[in-house]
């Protein structure tokens, strides 16, 4: 069908495929090789708000459609698909913005399809594109939604699922590219005490306070999320056992000297942190166990300390 349309002015005396065109939802643009446009149908004056006398004989880089991509570049000047697509014959699809007449941007999927002739002679390309701001909306909606599925609405952490996430992603890379990692299991002492004598919003208080401190020990790379009720759990990627100890150790410390202020006086906690590097065998669920058990050993050397199954 597109040799077909290679002679395209000549050919589109026939009205059957001129209405199959114009009829199609989508926008469909023919261009010669030069870029000048031969065909605008109705789905193109749709979506960018050209008509087809508006844009007929001009060039699709004149100022038109100017397409650009997410960062912003324009691809009429750096990396024209149509461009790339005439010189090369090949299919192209991308996600970009074009221009529409009223000056936003609309986000479209394009196809690219060269136009040849019998002798399979590039003589232009058709672009094909899509409204696709439907599409970017349940996009958009989905991550979103994970985003919320996977956040701790009081301490604005990560929860238990974003934590199950950090560690499949974690140790895939420990098992393809032995980089190490360490968990570090973080418990609250004496929180429900804190509960009975302060009452529940002020534990949620210290909590939100608890998350702060912790992150803030943490490097970058490192991730801590909230795992239930006063438990928090950081996965800590490329440390040696000294470097694993020492940010526990942090986090122990900044947690110590942190204070909540009451009308009745600052209000301190502390924590008992237990730690285990993940061996490539290791389940979520095997590596929390054993930093748990080291957590209980840090409780039972009297709470405040950390306590890790690594030299
Ligand atoms: P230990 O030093 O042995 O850890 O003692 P603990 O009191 O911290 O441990 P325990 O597990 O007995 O108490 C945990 C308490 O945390 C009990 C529960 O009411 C409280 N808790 C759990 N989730 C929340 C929450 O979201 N908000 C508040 N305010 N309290 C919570
Ligand atoms: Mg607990
Ligand atoms: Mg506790």
């Amino acid at each position: 069908m597109l040799t077909y349309f290679s002679s395209f002015e000549g050919s589109m005396q026939n009205d059957f495929y001129k209405d199959l065109l114009d009829n199609l939802y989508d926008g469909v643009y023919f261009v010669d090789t030069t870029r000048t446009i031969t065909y605008w149908n109705k789905g193109a004056e749709r979506i960018s708000g050209y008509s087809a006398d508006e844009v007929a004989g001009r060039s699709c880089a004149d100022n038109l459609l100017m397409h650009v991509d997410d960062a912003g570049n324009q691809l009429c000047t750096c990396g024209c698909p149509l461009a790339s697509t005439l010189k090369d014959g090949k299919l192209r699809e991308a996600e970009v913005y074009l221009h529409h007449k009223d000056g936003h941007r609309v986000p479209v999927r394009i196809r690219i399809t060269p136009i040849t002739d019998e002798q399979d002679i590039i003589t232009g390309a058709v672009e094909i594109f899509s409204d696709n701001a439907g599409q970017r909306e349940i996009r958009h909606e989905l991550s979103e939604m994970k985003h919320l599925s996977m956040l701790d609405t009081l301490t604005r952490l990560g929860n238990r699922r974003a934590a199950s996430e950090d560690f499949e992603r974690k140790i895939k890379a420990l098992r393809n590219f032995k980089t190490p990692f360490g968990l570090l299991f973080v418990d609250i002492d004496g929180f429900k005490q804190i509960n009975d004598s302060h009452g529940h919003e002020v534990g949620d208080r210290v909590l939100a306070m608890v998350a702060k401190s912790l992150t803030s020990a943490l490097r970058g790379v490192d991730k801590v999320s909230r795992w239930g009720g006063e438990e928090f759990l950081a996965l800590i990627p490329g440390v040696d056992a000294a470097r694993f100890r020492a940010i526990a150790e942090r986090m122990r410390r900044l947690v110590e000297a942190s204070a909540l202020p009451l009308p009745s006086g600052l209000l301190r906690v502390t924590v008992s942190v237990g730690g285990s590097m993940a061996q490539p065998t290791d389940t979520l669920e095997s590596l929390v166990q054993r930093a748990d058990e080291m957590m209980y050993r840090a409780k039972s050397s009297g709470r405040n300390c950390t306590s890790l199954d690594c030299a």
